[in-house]
């Protein structure tokens, strides 16, 4: 079982309800985010196209967060999701300077907070609060070593990137184009 999100970059209109749902299921502090908007014009005139993307933690295979996390806070959970246990955490920051996407911040109670893809949700067969609450269906979460799950699906049959591949994480948050 390897968990995984495909995002829509056709579909994800920068509504940021993603981010909403994200801020009240996981009680993140107002002035914090796990997940955020980013807007970017690509290619070349006259072709220019406006990408919208909703960005997180991409739970990366080869974490740089988990391999410098002096206290092992920073581990790998079932599926490969990237958790952080907060009664392990100093605080140290080694693993926010490590990340190549920005994905983590300190949470006021002292410890590194981040996107867990709502791993305590999908424990109860759910999807993760910002998958659920998308308005226009852009985000699909599921198991990628499933070939039936609607991810492995959408995967074989769309183009895709990961973000900053040359960071050569093996990011796990795929962007359908
Ligand atoms: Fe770690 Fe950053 Fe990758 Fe998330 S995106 S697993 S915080 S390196
Ligand atoms: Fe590990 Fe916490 Fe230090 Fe990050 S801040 S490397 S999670 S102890
Ligand atoms: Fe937030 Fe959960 Fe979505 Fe991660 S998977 S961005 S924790 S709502």
């Amino acid at each position: 079982m390897r968990y995984a999100m495909a995002i829509d970059t056709k579909r994800c209109v920068g509504c940021a309800d993603c981010v909403v749902a994200c801020q009240t299921e996981n009680n993140v502090p107002e002035g914090y985010c796990r997940d955020w908007i980013v807007e970017e014009t690509i290619g070349a005139f006259p072709e220019l196209q406006l990408e919208i993307r909703s960005e997180r933690c991409n739970h990366c295979a080869d974490s740089p967060c988990v391999r410098c996390c002096p206290t092992g806070a920073s581990h790998y959970e079932e599926g490969g999701v990237v958790l952080v246990n907060h009664d392990e955490c100093i605080g140290c920051k080694a693993c926010i300077a490590s990340c190549p996407y920005d994905a983590r911040f300190v949470h006021p109670e002292g410890y590194v907070d981040k996107c867990t893809f709502c791993i305590h949700r999908v424990r109860e067969g759910k999807n993760p609060a910002c998958v659920d609450v998308c308005p226009t269906h852009a985000m699909i979460f599921g198991d990628v070593d499933d070939r039936n799950s609607d991810i492995s699906k959408a995967l074989r049959t769309r183009k895709y990137k990961t973000l900053i591949p040359e960071a050569g994480t093996e990011p796990h948050v795929f962007y359908l184009l």
